[in-house]
């Protein structure tokens, strides 16, 4: 089956004003809004419980996870001033990153060592 017959296409409505901010933080992180937008929602849905995501390792300065909604893997690479960096969302701060923080013990216990630096 063709992947696009398994993925729902619709239009919204959005006032100019947040249609613009997309349009910005989209350009800043070097994203599709298609994209952006997507990340938005699923940062939602992973601080809601709708955990679909498998740890997969953690080595050197990578953390890959496996993203069941995305269906493809996620690399987050812990950056020179000791931050995550979510390369498929291009952000600082996104779904995989808090379920990362909140989820793997080894992510999370760099966090409380000072070792990952969280915004
Ligand atoms: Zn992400």
């Amino acid at each position: 089956m063709p992947r696009a017959a398994r993925e729902a296409v619709w239009s919204i409505r959005l006032k100019r004003e947040i249609d613009e901010i997309l349009e910005k933080e989209a350009k800043r992180r070097g994203v599709s809004k298609n994209d952006l937008v997507k990340s938005i929602i699923l940062d939602w849905a992973y601080r809601n419980g709708y955990n679909k995501v498998l740890h997969f390792n953690f080595r050197n300065a990578t953390v890959t996870l496996w993203d069941f909604l995305l269906n493809q893997t996620v690399d987050l690479t812990v950056t020179s001033d000791r931050r995550l960096f979510c390369e498929s969302c291009r952000a600082y701060s996104c779904g995989h990153i808090y379920y990362a923080v909140t989820s793997i013990p080894e992510v999370a216990r760099k966090v409380r060592r000072g070792e990952i630096r969280i915004d």
